[in-house]
Order: C-alpha cells, then sequence, then structure tokens
C-alpha cells in the first residue's frame, strides 16, 4: 500500500471525487498525479505516462497547453469570479454557435451533468410531459434520473442504478437497448415522452457508435411524437467533428449538451438550441435554472483559449493520425482477441468480441482482459483510462514518436512479455 493512498482514503470518501478514479474495475491501486504536458502526465513520484485518457477526453491540444495556460493566468489576474453578467460567456458562446449554430441561444453550467439536467428540465416544462427516455449503457452524469439503466428485454421502465433515486423518479425513465429502431418506434407511439436523450456516439460503454438509421429514426419518431430530441455531445462534441456528431451524422436535435473540451480541462457544461425553446428559461421563462459559479471567467477563457484555434481541418489533421495507429493497433491486438472500435480520435479496446453495437454486446466483453492488458501499459508507462468500457482519446500533442512508442508497448502485451519495470510494482 502506498501513503499517499492510504492517506487520501483517511479523508476522502472512497479515496475519490469519482468513483472510477479508485481503480475498482482494474484492481490495484490508483496513481496520484502530479503534473501535466502535452500528451504526458506524471505521477507524485515524477514517473511519466504516455496518456490516453486525457481527463475523460477534455483535453484536445494536450496537458499544460501554453495557450490555454497563459489565457487562465491572465483570466485569474483579474478576477476569478463576479457572479454577474460578462463579456467573457457571449465570447464562448459566439464561438460555439460557429460549430453547433442550431444552438442559437446557450446557456453554460459548471458540469455536464448539470447541463443534462437543466435540458431536460427544459425539455419537460415545454412539453408538459414527465417521461424520458434513455438508452441501455449511455451516461448523462449523475442526476437521479438518468441514472437508470434497464434489464434487458424491450421497453422496460427504469429501475434506479443507485441506492438514494427514489423509484418515482426512476419510473419516469424508459430504457431502451441503443441502435434498437424498432423499440424507438414502438415507445415514441405513445405520444408521452418529453424527450429522447442519446449519446450520438457513445463513449461512457466505450466507444459504441450510433448507426444512422438509428438516429434518423430518433428524429423522425421524436418529430412525429411531439418529443424533443437532445443530443448529449459533451465527450462528442468538439471531438468527432467540428459540429460534434450531429455534423458528421448530419441529424440536428432540438437540445445539444456540450462540456469537457468547450472548458478547455476546466468545470463546465452548455446547453443550448433555438431561441424559441430556450426562451422558455428563468428569467425570460418558467423554467428555473442557475449557478452561482455559471460561465466562470477562468472557464471561459480556458474554452476560448481552446475553441478559437479549431475549425473542420483540425480534425481531418487528428483523424489522419489516429486512423493508422489504430490500424496497426488493431493487427496487434487481435491475437489478443482484441477488436478496436473508434469515431476519429476516441476509441476503445474491447477483448473477446467481434463487434460492439450494444450494452448487451459490451456485458460480453473481457473485462479481465482488459484488466490485465491496463496494468502491462501503466508498468510501461502509459495510462489507459482505469475501466474496459470507457472511452481512450488522443490529443493533437500525440506525436509519431509517442505512437510508436505505444504500438510498441502493444506489441509486448500481444507477445506474452511479463518482465516486470523495476520503477513501479504492482500490489494487489
Ligand atoms: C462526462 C459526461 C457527462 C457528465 O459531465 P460531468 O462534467 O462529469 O458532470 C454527461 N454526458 C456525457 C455524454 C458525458 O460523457
Amino acid at each position: 500500500m502506498s501513503g499517499v493512498w492510504e492517506e487520501a482514503k483517511k479523508h476522502l470518501a472512497g479515496g475519490v471525487d469519482s468513483p472510477v478514479r479508485a481503480f475498482k474495475a482494474v484492481g490495484g491501486e490508483p496513481v496520484f498525479m502530479a503534473e501535466g504536458r502535452g500528451p504526458f502526465l506524471y505521477d507524485h513520484r515524477g514517473r511519466r505516462y504516455l496518456d490516453y485518457c486525457l481527463s475523460w477526453g477534455a483535453i484536445l491540444f494536450g496537458h499544460a497547453d501554453p495557450q490555454t495556460v497563459r489565457a487562465v493566468r491572465t483570466q485569474a489576474a483579474k478576477g476569478t469570479g463576479f457572479g454577474t453578467a460578462t463579456e467573457y460567456e457571449t465570447a464562448l458562446a459566439r464561438e460555439i454557435k460557429k460549430a453547433f449554430p442550431r444552438m442559437e441561444r446557450m446557456r453554460f453550467t459548471s458540469s455536464g451533468t448539470e447541463a443534462v439536467m437543466s435540458a431536460i428540465r427544459l425539455a419537460r416544462g415545454v412539453t408538459r410531459r414527465s417521461r424520458i427516455v434513455k438508452f441501455e449503457g449511455c451516461y448523462h452524469g449523475h442526476a437521479d434520473g438518468l441514472l437508470v439503466k434497464a434489464g434487458s428485454g424491450l421497453a422496460t421502465f427504469g429501475a434506479p442504478d443507485s441506492d438514494g433515486v427514489p423509484s418515482e423518479v426512476a419510473s419516469l425513465t424508459t430504457v431502451l437497448p441503443y441502435n434498437d429502431v424498432a423499440a424507438v418506434r414502438r415507445v415514441l407511439k405513445k405520444k408521452d415522452t418529453a424527450c429522447v436523450i442519446v449519446e450520438p456516439v457513445a463513449g461512457n460503454m466505450g466507444v459504441v457508435p450510433a448507426t444512422a438509421e438509428f438516429l434518423a429514426a430518433l428524429r423522425e419518431e421524436t418529430r412525429r411524437g411531439g418529443s424533443l430530441l437532445i443530443f448529449d455531445e459533451v465527450i462528442s462534441g468538439y471531438r468527432v467533428a467540428y459540429g460534434g456528431a450531429a455534423k458528421r451524422y448530419g441529424v440536428s436535435p432540438d437540445l445539444t449538451t456540450l462540456g469537457k473540451i468547450i472548458g478547455g480541462g476546466l468545470p463546465v457544461g452548455a446547453f443550448g438550441g433555438s431561441a424559441s425553446l430556450m426562451k422558455a428559461l428563468s428569467p425570460t421563462g418558467k423554467v428555473y435554472q442557475a449557478g452561482t459559479l455559471s460561465g466562470n471567467p477562468l472557464s471561459m477563457a480556458a474554452g476560448l483559449s481552446v475553441l478559437s484555434r479549431l475549425s473542420e481541418k483540425t480534425y481531418a489533421t487528428l483523424e489522419a493520425r489516429t486512423a493508422p495507429f489504430l490500424a496497426r493497433a488493431g493487427e496487434i491486438l487481435r491475437e489478443k482477441n482484441a477488436v478496436i472500435q473508434n469515431v476519429g480520435s476516441m476509441f476503445t479496446v474491447f477483448f473477446g468480441v467481434d463487434r460492439v453495437r450494444d450494452f448487451g454486446d459490451v456485458r460480453r466483453a473481457d473485462g479481465k482482459e482488459y484488466a490485465r492488458f491496463f496494468h502491462h501499459l501503466l508498468r510501461r508507462g502509459v495510462y489507459f483510462p482505469p475501466s474496459a468500457f470507457e472511452a481512450c482519446f488522443l490529443s493533437l500533442s500525440h506525436g509519431a514518436a509517442e505512437l510508436d512508442r505505444t504500438l510498441g508497448v502493444f506489441e509486448e502485451y500481444s507477445a506474452g512479455w511479463k518482465r516486470k519495470s523495476n520503477s513501479y510494482r504492482l500490489s494487489r
């Protein structure tokens, strides 16, 4: 047991502020990171890791990106927050509209969870309906009504995944299998649904792309049934295209939620849609929504420093780098019965399955093999997310040398390479 972990557990619940960080899914003790630079993280002992978790996708230019650091430093010197209207929020909103023109009006929050929670309240307020539809394996933050997946089956009424979520609340959430067009058509026929929320590229059960047919059916059936369609692009917005999955798939939702990349690594969320929908929010409308630190100047400055440098070209560059890397990685890891799924620069290595289309396939994947893979990588200085069912990411700071080194580490793994590095010992 390391001292830092023991000490953390004395003060933080479970030693962490977000459960996956505790390494329960892969075993062993969490690594305590102290610094980041470009594609690298450095732990509290100064050991270096090539990072493919990237603050769960929030980092696009690499850690401690000089322009972002400069923007935050400049803003901090002018004050860290005023709780008033500022031009910084307008500036970031204007920037976001270049990529997401359908977000005619938006509002910033301090997290993706809040953005989603607020978008759903707005949808319920506008439609005057209570029921929401989500999909199995999609994560939309930790608000009560969304901590629901479902047993197997078709239109299952939700049972909560977490203690503390009242079953009365969970029962307002209908959970359907991802990519299941027939189930969507059947449920939305009832015309009692306020909104359908979906990750148009699922990133929280590992990367599982929606089929074009599925997204088109969501658009068609929500329109027909008087429900709103919410794309939760907290990960995929500014990750899979300039304009997110909506742009990549050519499907327009009514409301969009963003987070992660738009804060340049600082806490943030945003939700938005047409001016006519968004005017239902307080103070112009009757749907209440607020936040002490919402749109705080540091997050706005960091976000603007990132987004103002992006264009369609950025994504072409990133994908040109990702595609050959993943193609080669796929060949190497096929030895270990793995398949790699990706959309642009977000990807997951699934073991023991051929293809993953929904949460049922995800459940069949081999989490134990992933844990072995994860710890091999960790020993060799490559940091992957500490759970089999999460997305990995590339940043614009991941260069050819880093990618080659990673492929070398994959090769060792496939070859059954076992020697332990002397600088890091595994204790289970
Ligand atoms: C991360 C994430 C959220 C929650 O965002 P937080 O900032 O962690 O509250 C919501 N939806 C999706 C799709 C996410 O990936």
